[in-house]
């Protein structure tokens, strides 16, 4: 017979704990890290898979989890530069275990007692960090695609006075205005929703990567003759390279042509420029838009997922959903801690609570001090880049990603650009990223950890250039 009480004794959970504590602070929390990621060689990770497998069957957790490490990308690295992944602040990557053993359900009340009482408080901090008046509404999603498509969800049922909820959508005049530079989620929102991705209109982007003024203009004009509805979504540093819509002004223009339109801004991962004290005046353009993104698991150094989305007030935030069920949405003191309603989750993790962990015991400092870290090491890397003639580079960074090509005489550009990537992935001591402008390839620079140290920087072009000289030409 299978003992059930002895494996969720006292006894076995603390054997557990001690075996994985042991693991982390070796491996993850260790001094020394000496790779980053592990082979992409299928033969060589299906091995890691089986061991790992083998010592769990076995009951030797600590084994397991050693291997599933040896599996895994070192986010924690100095020199982990390729993608939007956090090195979670240590507390906060502990407090989402006790989150996933205490299991409250966050969509109701009394599921989640003191939880709904934390989500709520890292909501009002985060709404006061954005600069947003006390009338806005929070809600915690789980992830950026998730708070813009619920955005994108309310702005439809707001625009079309419920129509499309509950009639369908074949006369639909909802449109989305998006930057050429905007997230994929919001062009699959336009597909789940029903607004239809060819009623997606794109906006140019300028060489810096950000809302190209007179197109935005042009398609403005064009929405207002057609008598669209539209929502336009601004990002706060695009995902590709960072970029800045000038919020301020495209607010002006649309509410100009379109006083009713819905405006959303993505800032899943630049909303923490506001907490770095730059972009002064877009943020203060937040205060007419109607709906924002900013995740926490990005630029907040929180594992996945905790994501906010913010609504102009609690009126935007109800166009979000009208199902109520006579178990949820009641009021507590006054309070509406029963967030059901204004979420596409039912059941849904205590996620706030990892950030709220992190903020009380290091305190704020720890953001701030961090964001500077990444903030003079992004500019450090744009500097060695225009430094060198080897090198194009859109503008100066509005933030911490940074998007630039190795440029070379001959007409095989894009094959150097393809191999130092290549390259830089089979010598593994710096790890990369790319994206696509204009169809060419472009290497990215994601810097989100406060620990890369200026040294890394002349390191990593030296690994670049030493492997752009490898290209013989055919
Ligand atoms: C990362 C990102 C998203 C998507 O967020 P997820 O949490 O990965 O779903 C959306 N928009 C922007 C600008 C992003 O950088």
């Amino acid at each position: 017979m299978f003992e059930i009480n002895r494996m969720y004794s006292h006894d076995h959970v603390k054997e557990l704990l001690h075996e994985v504590g042991e693991v982390l602070t070796h491996t993850v929390y260790s001094e020394e890290r000496n790779f980053l990621s592990p082979p992409l060689d299928m033969t060589e990770l299906r091995q890691i898979f089986h061991d790992a497998r083998s010592s769990l069957r076995l009951g030797k957790v600590g084994e397991a989890f050693k291997h599933i490490v040896a599996g895994s990308v070192d986010t924690h690295h100095p020199r982990f530069l390729s993608q939007q992944l956090a090195a979670p602040a240590p507390l906060g990557a502990i407090a989402d275990m006790v989150v996933s053993a205490l299991n409250q359900g966050h969509a109701v009340f009394d599921m989640s007692p003191v939880n709904s009482l934390i989500e709520e408080d890292v909501l009002d901090w985060a709404r006061r960090k954005l600069l947003l008046s006390d009338e806005v509404f929070g809600v915690v999603t789980s992830g950026g695609s998730l708070s813009n498509l619920s955005a994108l969800l309310a702005a439809r049922n707001y625009l079309d006075g419920w129509s499309g909820w509950r009639n369908g959508l074949s006369k639909s005049r909802v449109v989305i205005v998006a930057s050429r530079g905007g997230h994929y989620s919001i062009s699959k929102a336009a597909g789940i929703l029903g607004i239809g991705t060819h009623n997606l209109l794109q906006v140019d982007v300028d060489e810096c990567g950000r809302i190209e003024l007179d197109s935005f203009r042009e398609v403005m004009r064009c929405v207002a003759a057609e008598e669209m509805l539209p929502i336009v979504c601004l990002t706060v540093a695009t995902t590709g390279t960072g970029s800045v819509d000038p919020l301020a002004a495209c607010v002006q223009i649309t509410r100009e042509s379109a006083p009713r339109a819905w405006i959303h801004v993505d800032a899943a991962h630049g909303g923490f420029l506001a907490m770095a004290d730059r972009f002064h005046g877009e943020f203060e353009a937040l205060s007419g838009c109607d709906s924002i993104t900013w995740d926490a698991h990005k630029m907040l150094f929180q594992s996945i997922p905790l994501s906010f989305l913010f609504f102009q007030d609690r009126e935007k935030a109800d166009f979000m959903s009208q199902h109520d069920s006579p178990y949820l949405t009641q009021r507590h003191d006054g309070e509406f801690l029963d967030k059901a309603r204004w979420s596409l989750e039912c059941s849904r993790r205590s996620n706030a609570v990892k950030l709220w962990c992190t903020l009380n015991y290091y305190g704020e400092n720890y953001f701030t001090t961090a964001f500077k870290e990444i903030l003079d090491r992004t500019a450090d890397i744009y500097k060695y880049l225009k430094s060198r003639p080897c090198y194009l580079v859109l503008g100066e960074p509005d933030s911490n990603i940074i998007a630039f090509r190795y440029v070379t005489k001959c007409s095989e550009e894009e094959r150097v650009n393809q191999l130092i990537l290549k390259k830089m992935r089979d010598d593994g001591s710096f790890l990369i990223g790319f994206t696509k402008i204009n169809d060419k390839l472009y290497l990215r620079l994601t810097v989100m950890n406060p620990r890369t140290r200026p040294g890394d920087i002349p390191a990593l072009f030296a690994a670049i250039e030493a492997a752009a000289l490898t290209y013989k030409p055919k």
